[in-house]
């Protein structure tokens, strides 16, 4: 093992893979969403893109031996193994998404703001954080086109492995979303290992 790195719940990591590297998410307690990004170290305008991926994979929930694209097209990482029914639709929780859709005025732990976080060594700025990749956020898309978010189905140890097809810098933050089901309004830890 490469690297190993917990993510308390909440909170974001940042860490760096080569290509080749496995890298293995894990729902430590159950029922928690894993926002997932990732940056060429070269160029951060190139990134994982949700939308360019949904097209690569002809759908919008995830499973094994889906690519996952940058905006310029180019697979990034593969998921390999694992968990499958991954999120590609919803952008990460920010202040705004707690504040107006939700009425919560004090400040609310958010994953835009965990990875913003954590890239400032990287000179992300806030307005560029792309939409992430959802890992283990179960949406259900309605026959007339609609979507909602459910309870995830992980339970405790389930995990996921992505290959990583170049070098990457990878971002995760463990979703503080508790006002909806996409967490079982129980945020928890993740944990990472490098392959
Ligand atoms: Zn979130």
């Amino acid at each position: 093992m490469k690297q190993q790195i917990h993510v308390p719940a909440r909170s974001g990591r940042v860490f760096e893979v080569h290509a080749g590297d496995e890298i293995r998410l894990t729902d430590m307690q159950g029922k928690q969403v894993c926002d997932l990004w990732a940056f060429c170290p070269e160029n951060l305008e190139e990134f994982v893109s949700a939308s360019h991926t949904r097209v690569a994979c002809g759908r919008v929930i995830l499973h094994h031996g889906d690519a996952l694209v940058s905006n310029l097209r180019r697979p990034l990482l593969t998921l390999a193994a694992g968990v499958e029914g991954h999120d590609t639709l919803q952008p990460c929780c920010d202040p705004e998404r707690y504040r107006l859709d939700y009425g919560i005025a004090e400040p609310h732990a958010n994953c835009r703001e965990n990875l913003y976080g954590v890239m400032q060594p990287y000179g992300l700025s806030y307005a560029l954080v792309p939409d992430p990749i959802n890992v283990f956020q179960r949406v259900q898309v309605t026959p007339d086109g609609r979507f909602e978010n459910a309870e995830p189905t992980t339970v405790a140890g389930d995990s996921v492995t992505l290959r990583a097809e170049v070098d990457l810098i990878v971002g995760v933050s463990a979703c503080p979303q508790d006002q909806n089901p996409c967490n079982g309004f129980n945020p928890t830890d993740i944990g990472i290992e490098v392959l």
